[in-house]
């Protein structure tokens, strides 16, 4: 049987952070499915589908990982794929709480999928979605945290959010 792990998240957008933790997650798994969450209720710079487009196109050297979009309860989406395994990044210790109680819940649901935690290298270990968004609205160089596409992509979403803002 194959060991098929679900790495989870918003991934808005993806970083060098998020790779980090997806190439430490395929050397110990057959096949890595980074599940994008496309609750509609959390508030996001991107769609989802230009979430799983950019997580796509920054992992398509990879051929054991997939790229899914998922909405509603995680652990309902790992049952449909057979998965037993959830991976997390944990950065700083601001991430342990939450996490925590997220395990603790998702064991409550369904006491056979387990959670397993990876911690990036250093230069990842403050790095988040929300900070890269803040540093390129700002007009930062981000090109040391996230892909060049990514980049791209960021640059120009912020360009039309700004030139609508003007609008008004
Ligand atoms: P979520 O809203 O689910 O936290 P994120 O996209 O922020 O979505 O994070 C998805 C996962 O990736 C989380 O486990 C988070 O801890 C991890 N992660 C995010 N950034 C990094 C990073 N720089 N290094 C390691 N793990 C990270």
């Amino acid at each position: 049987m194959k060991n098929v792990i679900v790495y989870p998240g918003s991934f808005d957008p993806v970083t060098y952070g998020h790779l980090d933790i997806i190439k430490r997650a395929l050397a110990i798994c057959d096949r890595l499915i980074v599940a994008v969450s496309s609750n509609p209720t959390e508030n996001h710079l991107f769609s989802s589908k230009e979430r799983v487009l950019l997580l796509k196109e920054t992992t398509k050297g990879a051929k054991n990982v997939d790229v899914k979009e998922f909405d509603g309860l995680l652990i309902n989406f790992l049952e449909r794929k057979g998965a037993k395994i959830i991976i997390r990044g944990l950065r700083a210790v601001s991430d342990f709480e939450y996490e925590f109680q997220m395990v603790l819940t998702n064991r409550k649901l369904n006491e056979k999928i387990d959670t397993i935690f990876m911690m990036p290298t250093e230069k990842y270990f403050y790095l988040s979605s929300s900070l890269i968004k803040e540093l390129a609205t700002l007009g930062a160089d981000i090109s040391k945290y996230v892909p060049e596409f990514v980049e791209k992509k960021l640059k120009e979403k912020i360009s039309y959010a700004k030139s609508q803002k003007k609008a008004f």
